[in-house]
């Protein structure tokens, strides 16, 4: 029988009378999610370059200036002038689209040209570019474990969600370890000695900032015959010589058999890539679904994101600023008596542990004192740790710390949230 089994219209107390009125469907997963605070309301801003962290709100009564403190651009890279130079010149010479996906008249030279770059950087013979970083773990991972027969996917607990898709995807089955945990993580590997397996982790992790021992893991792995993945979206650029990434940083690169990143993030574009042996990326170039129907990066952005990499490459001025400006929002965080966790990395979380008082203090600090930063609440983080996480870049200003920490004390005051204990 094609009847609705008990989880539909009538199990859900909608409206009978009207067949069509699906609506209600939709505002009732609204309203649960307004009802636990977790309705995300969009915030309008409009970034200038040459201006960052500064941009403008479009607030409903007109627009007013704000310092941006919540921005994936950890280096202010997406308006670096080389950046913007090479996207606009590329641009120019080439136009604004890919004109195809890679297979079909959408492959361009300055794709193939990033790719090299990206080989280079992580020490790989190749490197496969995608539509984000998102894509290229749903799509690498997805294949994998379908040109892998038998394969277990072994990952840690606090993967990113496109991680899990492309696990789920893969139709293998998987084990989780426990966050950073190596105990946890022999004993799943020895109980599965004799089958194929990949490991799949990330070097920093972007909710607290804390970072995977790498080299440890890696070496179990392959004690036990089992490929690494390692997710370095939050790290390169940032960390390792010339931007390699945690594994460069901690001498643990030749240990992994696929690193996976994003253009967007430290090199300030979009885009997400793997680089791995010739074989891996040729396979996940030849069977991924997420790579071969869908439209190529733009000739420009490819450009942008190359001319990104080679700077932070060739300059250390960036990252040297950066953990200046990430020491000095700490030192102050801590003298204020504000709870935040410190990892030891650039991602600054400021605990306010409750979703309605998270959202509280974010509305506040944007409308009255012109600083935005968004809140983080559940799924993003469990229930009972919402945050507010904060990424200084170098261009954060000792003016603007200042500021952001009087602001963040006015309104821990204002709303009664809990001082201590500092650095957790
Ligand atoms: N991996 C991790 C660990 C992430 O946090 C994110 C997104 N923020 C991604 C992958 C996806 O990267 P992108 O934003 O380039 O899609």
């Amino acid at each position: 029988s094609l009847q609705a089994p008990a989880t539909g219209r009538e199990a859900q107390g909608l409206d009978q009378a009207d067949p069509l009125a699906y609506g209600a469907y939709f505002t009732r997963a609204l309203e649960d999610l307004r009802s636990e605070s977790r309705y995300r309301v969009f915030v309008d801003i409009e970034r200038l370059a040459g201006r960052f962290p500064e941009a403008i709100w479009h607030a409903e009564g007109g627009a007013r200036p704000v310092t941006v403190w919540c921005s994936n651009d950890y280096l202010g890279m997406g308006q670096h002038p080389a950046v913007v130079e090479a996207l606009v010149e590329t641009a120019r010479r080439s136009g604004a689209g890919a004109g195809g996906t890679r297979n079909i008249s959408g492959n361009s030279h300055p794709v193939v040209t990033l790719e090299r770059e990206l080989a280079d950087l992580h020490g790989k013979a190749a490197s496969l570019v995608f539509s984000s970083g998102y894509v290229s773990n749903q799509a690498t991972l997805s294949t994998l474990g379908r040109l892998i027969p038998g394969c277990l996917m072994i990952s840690d607990a606090e993967n990113h969600n496109s991680i899990i898709e492309g696990i789920r995807q893969s139709g293998c089955e998987k084990a989780i370890f426990r966050h950073n945990d190596l105990a946890h993580l022999e004993a799943i590997l020895a109980a599965a000695k004799d089958r194929p397996k990949v490991v799949v982790f990330e070097s920093v992790y972007s909710m607290d900032g804390d970072v995977a021992p790498i080299a440890e893991i890696a070496r179990l792995a392959r004690r036990y015959g089992a490929m690494t993945y390692l997710d370095e979206v939050h790290a390169v650029g940032m960390y390792g010589a010339g931007g390699a990434g945690i594994a460069e940083a901690q001498g643990a690169a030749g240990l992994i058999d696929i690193v996976e990143g994003t253009l967007a993030k430290a090199y300030g574009v979009v885009g997400g890539y793997i680089a791995a042996d010739a074989a891996i990326v040729d396979a996940v170039r030849s069977c991924a679904p997420g790579f071969i129907f869908t439209t190529a990066l733009p000739p420009a952005t490819a450009a942008a994101a190359c001319a990104s990499i080679r700077h932070l490459k060739a300059s250390d001025v960036e990252r040297v600023g950066q953990r200046r400006q990430v020491a000095r929002v700490k030192a102050a965080l801590a003298a204020a008596g504000l709870p935040f966790v410190d990892r030891g990395t650039h991602i600054v979380p400021v605990l306010v542990r409750d979703a309605a008082a998270c959202k509280a203090a974010a509305d506040r600090l944007l409308d009255r004192h012109g600083i935005y930063i968004q809140p983080i609440n559940y799924p993003t983080v469990p229930r009972g740790q919402e945050r507010l996480r904060i990424t200084p870049t170098p261009l954060h200003t000792d003016a603007q710390i200042a500021a952001l920490v009087e602001a963040l004390t006015e309104v821990w005051g204002a709303l009664g949230l809990a001082r201590t204990p500092g650095r957790v």
